[in-house]
């Protein structure tokens, strides 16, 4: 049993907007995966908390970042979706995998190419846009003290990448891979004389 805090992305303001109308909501919408995520966890035994307490709460990242060192983490997940910048294709799309630390780095390497391999299983067009840290000093991953990834899930500036990341079958196919991945990392861990790689 591991505990581990899910921190999905509280970017209320990463929108998606259709003849006016917001059809996207990133922040409402990672919340949704990593409710769904902390349900597989717990199915192996895991204790598991989130960074917000609810869909819409009001948040920022210093704030999730006390809450989640306060837990004491073995691990920390942020989940995301990527967006194209302005002068990006729109169709651009895919999955990557940030990290900070030697530790992190592991652990991104036990989820994202299982991650990767499930979406594959049912959109064989994605596009694995692999591990490795950000040219932003990502806060989350330089605040938290524990081994910790980020994972942007496709795009949801893609049309199709969208529809999937809304999709209720899809969040759980993604929940499965990455708990299996987390549980990998932890293996490995517990392999290295119980300490935490
Ligand atoms: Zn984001």
């Amino acid at each position: 049993m591991a505990v581990i805090v899910l921190n999905p992305s509280c970017q209320y303001g990463n929108v998606v907007m259709v003849a006016d109308k917001e059809v996207y909501n990133e922040g409402l919408n990672l919340f949704d995966i990593a409710a769904v995520t902390k349900t597989a966890l717990e199915k192996l035994g895991h204790q598991v908390y989130l960074t917000r307490d609810y869909r819409d709460e009001p948040s920022d990242l210093e704030r999730e970042m006390l809450k989640a060192n306060a837990y004491k983490p073995d691990l920390m997940v942020a989940l995301h979706s990527d967006a194209a910048g302005p002068n990006s294709k729109p169709d651009v799309g895919g999955t990557s995998t940030f990290y900070a630390s030697k530790r992190g780095k592991n652990l991104s390497n036990c989820i994202h190419p299982k991650l990767c391999k499930a979406i594959k299983t049912i959109y064989p067009d994605h596009v694995d846009r692999g591990v490795r840290t950000h040219w932003h000093k990502l806060y989350v991953l330089h605040n938290i003290n524990a081994p910790a990834c980020l994972i942007e899930i496709l795009f949801h500036t893609n049309s199709r990448e969208r529809k999937l990341l809304q999709n209720r079958d899809f969040h759980l196919l993604v929940a499965q891979a990455i708990a299996s991945g987390i549980n990998d990392y932890l293996k490995l861990a517990i392999h290295n004389k119980k300490k935490i790689i």
